[in-house]
């Protein structure tokens, strides 16, 4: 995700008085928590949303937010005004669970159950979180040691009654980065199965630059098989809908305006449209160049369902 994504939307100035335009999927934006939590929803709402993704601490710094009370119920009664689902929360970066340095390792758990617990406390359906990087140790060791640490960081936490799902997401797969296949997301997946509510996010570009062809429309459906073979298209809750800056298999995570990168426009209408992802929510993680760039990008995305 770019880093200035942190601009946030001037909430002082009155709302569009157009209302926004309804789709028959779950498309949105990762938008400002700046002032608050619950001004996530009012932002997403006049940015023609109907899902949202936030963090709920700083996305560089271990300090989480201090969070008001109750929560949950301001947050359910935002999202059921504007018609917002699901509330998706990004783990910050800095959590790393297949760390193998166990003072950070340690970090990093204490710092994902915070993450685990805050998202309950704001009943967010999802909660997505990079495999991390094995740096230091080998991928298959890297990805048991993701599995045991999402494990431990949930232990006493009943998730299934907060109805909070973890979703792994899919990495652009630089040298020490796990994540960077389906195979990968699926392993982690199916070694928490039946210890957490667990399923994937899957972002476009992050597929794009590790090497899958989603540009061309044989492409695209081929690596859909593929993804419905490993981790199944129905545990895919979430497709973060980014174009590209980086060149396929360049392994660079750099996002960019939905077609307006190496992606382009039409991969993204063959997702939003293919009835097995219905369920998904589709969720911009663009950048702001320019104010009004996030609305832009919901628009482009919008405007592509059939
Ligand atoms: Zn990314
Ligand atoms: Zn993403």
């Amino acid at each position: 995700m770019p880093r200035s994504i942190a601009r946030e939307q001037d909430l002082s100035r009155p709302a569009p008085r157009r209302p926004p335009r309804l789709t028959s999927r779950r498309i949105g934006i990762h938008t400002s928590t700046a002032g608050g939590i619950h001004n996530a929803a009012e932002r997403a709402y006049r940015l023609g949303c109907n899902t949202l993704q936030i963090f709920s601490s700083s996305p560089r710094q271990w300090a989480p937010y201090e969070l008001s009370f109750p929560l949950c119920e301001q947050m359910l009664r935002l999202r059921a005004q504007y018609d917002l689902k699901p509330l998706v929360i990004h783990t910050n970066y800095l959590v790393n669970l297949a760390n193998t340095n166990q003072l950070f390792l340690k970090k990093s758990i204490e710092a994902f159950r915070g993450e685990v617990e805050r998202a309950m406390a704001m009943c967010a359906d999802y909660l997505v979180l990079h495999p991390g990087s094995f740096r230091g140790a080998d991928r298959e060791a890297g990805l048991l040691q993701t599995a045991a640490a999402i494990a431990a960081a949930t232990q006493g936490l009943d998730l299934m009654q907060g109805g909070l799902t973890i979703l792994i997401e899919n990495t652009a797969g630089s040298e020490f980065s796990l994540g960077g296949s389906f195979e990968q997301v699926a392993e982690v997946i199916d070694r928490l199965h039946g210890i957490v509510p667990i399923a994937a996010c899957i972002d476009t570009c992050h597929t794009h630059v590790a090497g899958y062809d989603i540009v061309t429309e044989a492409g695209m459906y081929d690596t859909l098989r593929q993804l419905d073979t490993t981790i199944g298209l129905n545990n895919v809750k979430v497709i973060h809908c980014n174009d590209a800056k980086a060149a396929r298999g360049s392994k660079l995570d750099r996002h960019q305006h939905i077609g307006k990168g190496t992606i382009g426009k039409e991969p993204f209408r063959i997702l939003l449209n293919d009835l097995r992802l219905a369920h998904a929510a589709f969720i911009a993680e663009t950048p702001i160049d320019k104010p009004g760039d996030d609305r832009k990008n919901v628009e482009a995305l919008k405007k592509l369902v059939a």
